[in-house]
């Protein structure tokens, strides 16, 4: 593997980006703008930066005066910053997102706003981590590839139509909001990217009587993507009434998640 070139630091360290932490930090200042408006943090936030990196996005975060909490696995960048800024405007917990529950940071019901330039390599995991704490979060601006955000916005019978999007739609409302060039970033990654919003539903718009047998319901159909969904699901249909308006002759990219809500249900029962 060839080395990668390192990153001379405003504080004289020289950071060399790690791949294994999905290392692609952003230095376009008109990037970084356009990602802080999209934001637009004001000083009663409070939010939670994954992966800080540099600082690149975590510097305009502090002068907003918002409540700043932020987790770093990279132990040399959580020193970086730890005698970069000062503790009182910003709390660097150095932890892997994937293991830190957010409850810790206690905030008040629906008010988390949790933001980053995610690691490439773990945002599903890191959306499915999230998403198990929705009724503590206000809502969520990520950087991602871009094909996980045409996943996750994407509606039925749309490529890229899946598990990913019809899971994050059931609790969130989804807004593609911009791309991002490669160039925005050092080292540049070999992926498009983009920015996404997603805010969690204070009440949701279609409710599944038990959210776990919806999971199961999708990740069932969407694992033999070539079936229709009366052969996909056979045996979790087999002992229970039949949703009644849901056509099962068909394959799972194109039903709606009310379509896959009602399945869900019909196999709650009452
Ligand atoms: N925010 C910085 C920027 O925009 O320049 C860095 C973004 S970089 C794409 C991803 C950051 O997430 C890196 O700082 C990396 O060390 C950190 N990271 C990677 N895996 C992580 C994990 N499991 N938990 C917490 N942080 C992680």
């Amino acid at each position: 593997m060839k080395p990668l070139n390192p990153i001379k630091l405003k504080n004289g360290y020289a950071h060399i980006p790690r791949k294994r932490f999905g290392q692609n930090f952003l230095h376009d200042e008109k990037v970084i703008d356009q990602i802080i408006a999209a934001i637009a943090p004001s000083p009663n936030d409070h939010l939670l930066e994954i992966g800080p990196g540099q600082g690149a996005l975590t510097e305009p975060l502090i002068d907003s005066k918002s409540k700043l909490d932020c987790v770093e696995i990279d132990q040399d960048l959580v020193k970086f910053l730890n005698e970069r800024y000062c503790s009182s405007v910003l709390n660097v917990i150095e932890k892997d997102i994937l293991k830190f529950d957010i409850k810790i940071l206690d905030p008040q019901p629906k008010s988390l706003r949790v933001v980053g330039n995610l690691p490439y390599n773990i945002s599903t995991p890191v959306l499915f981590h999230l998403l198990k704490s929705h009724e503590l979060i206000s809502d969520m601006t990520f950087m991602l590839q871009l094909e996980v955000v045409q996943r996750i916005t994407a509606r039925a019978g749309e490529k890229n139509y899946g598990r990913l999007g019809l899971m994050l739609q059931y609790h969130c409302e989804v807004e593609h909001l911009f791309n991002v060039p490669s160039t925005a970033f050092t080292p540049a990654p070999k992926v498009g990217s983009a920015i996404v919003r997603l805010k969690p539903y204070k009440k949701k718009p279609i409710e599944a009587k038990d959210p776990k047998i919806l999971e199961t319901v999708i990740r069932t159909a969407f694992n033999q993507r070539r079936k229709t969904l009366r052969n996909s699901l056979k045996a979790l249909l087999r002992e229970s009434k039949k949703p009644s308006s849901v056509d099962l002759s068909l394959r799972p990219e194109t039903l709606s998640l009310e379509d896959y809500v009602e399945i869900s249900n019909a196999l709650t029962g009452d």
